[in-house]
């Protein structure tokens, strides 16, 4: 072996090896002294259309975690983006600091300038840690911006459109498990009524639904019991009730071994990201129970959907149909799951890359 080689060997900080295994095609590092903007986006793949995925800031203990949060968020937005038709590809961006006091305009607007030299390969939207303010900062130097206030001719709140998808998977998954997509008499527990969850208890309870919620928030407890007469339960005791549907839609990773064995439902739907704490061994513990899992990814599109809208001309009329096709493809996932021999999550990651592959292949020639 030659010097020089065992020279980079010994340098290596196995950066470009962990792109390499999650097969993104760029990652870029950001650093601005001035405004102490510190930032990574990671682009995984751009074969459907530019990646949009929203920018988190968060106050990560290691640059390590940062890295990994990153890889990890952009490859799912491919998967979600994918599988909703979109024509999109998949991306996210990290800001390292605490969303609290570290934030500034100047932080902002020079993150959006980074986002604006990748000529459109990168949209940014809002996420854990950054709001719509600070999407009209970065706006001001990008057009490469969605999540826009309605005001800017953005879609605004994104979350009575995830819901209704939500609502939509779990209409697929009643009709599936009882012949009948109606929630009217439907037991349903809901854990979690933030901005999604509180929106699909109101859709639910409007079809006759007997619901059941958990939060950690008295006053959100206090509104859904006032307004759709929800029983309360506290902590664990959510994953115990004895219901045919349970929707997870506060915490990701939820799905794990001890709560699995608790559940007594038919169905699991809800809006929460990465409820399967892991996504081999969970998902198919579920299929082995007999439950049907809508798959998170799919079910909670909605959001992305409306952002697409934003990027396409907004249209609520427009980003509410494309939810509704949520349905379609919740049957589809079941259909190929039960065929296979797999479990949906499983299926719905298979139908998505299939997409991908067959558009790659599209654009084989010119
Ligand atoms: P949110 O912060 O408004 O709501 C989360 C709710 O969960 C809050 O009311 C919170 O008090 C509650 N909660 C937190 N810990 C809890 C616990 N241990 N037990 C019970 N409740 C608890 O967030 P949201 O926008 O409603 O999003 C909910 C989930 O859906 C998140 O996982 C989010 O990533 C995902 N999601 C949201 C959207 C969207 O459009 N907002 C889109 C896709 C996915």
């Amino acid at each position: 072996m030659s010097t020089s080689t065992t020279t980079i060997h010994d340098k290596q900080l196995g950066i470009f090896a962990e792109v390499k295994s999650t097969n993104h095609e760029q990652v870029v590092f950001c650093n601005d002294n001035a405004s102490g903007l510190r930032a990574i986006i990671a682009i995984h793949n751009t074969v459907l259309g530019p990646g949009l995925g929203g920018t988190r800031m968060w106050n990560y203990a290691t640059e390590a975690e940062a890295l990994n949060d990153v890889l990890r968020l952009s490859r799912g937005m491919t998967y979600k983006a994918a599988i909703s038709g979109l024509n999109l590809g998949g991306a996210k961006a990290v800001i390292i600091g605490d969303a609290k006091t570290d934030k500034s305009e100047a932080l902002m607007r020079k993150f959006g300038r980074f986002v604006e030299n990748l000529n459109g390969k990168y949209i940014t939207a809002e996420d854990v840690g950054t709001t719509t303010k600070d999407m009209e900062y970065v706006k001001m130097e990008t057009d490469s911006v969605a999540g826009l206030p309605e005001s800017m001719g953005g879609g605004g709140d994104p979350s009575p459109v995830t819901a209704y998808g939500v609502y939509m998977g779990m209409k697929a998954s009643a009709k599936k498990a009882y012949g009948s997509d109606s929630l009217a008499g439907k037991r349903i527990s809901v854990q979690g009524i933030g901005k999604v969850g509180m929106h699909l208890v109101e859709l639910m309870h409007a079809e006759g639904a007997i619901i059941t919620v958990s939060d950690i928030n008295d006053e959100s407890l206090k509104h859904a019991s006032a307004a759709y007469g929800t029983k309360v339960v506290s902590g664990n005791e959510i994953y115990s009730q004895d219901v045919d549907i349970f929707a997870p839609c506060a915490l990701g990773a939820i799905l794990n071994t001890e709560n699995i064995n608790a559940l007594k439902c038919n169905i699991i739907a809800g809006a929460a990201n990465n409820q399967l704490a892991d996504e081999d061994e969970h998902g198919n513990m579920i299929k082995q129970k007999g439950f049907l899992y809508a798959p998170d990814f799919l079910v909670n599109a909605g959001g992305l959907i409306n952002v697409y809208s934003e990027v396409i001309g907004y249209n609520r009329e427009n980003a509410m149909r494309d939810t509704e096709k949520i349905y379609d493809t919740t049957l589809n996932i079941y259909s190929v799951a039960e065929t296979q021999n797999i479990h949906t999550q499983q299926a719905a990651t298979m139908l998505a890359q299939k997409r991908i592959d067959d558009i790659l292949s599209v654009r084989s020639t010119y």
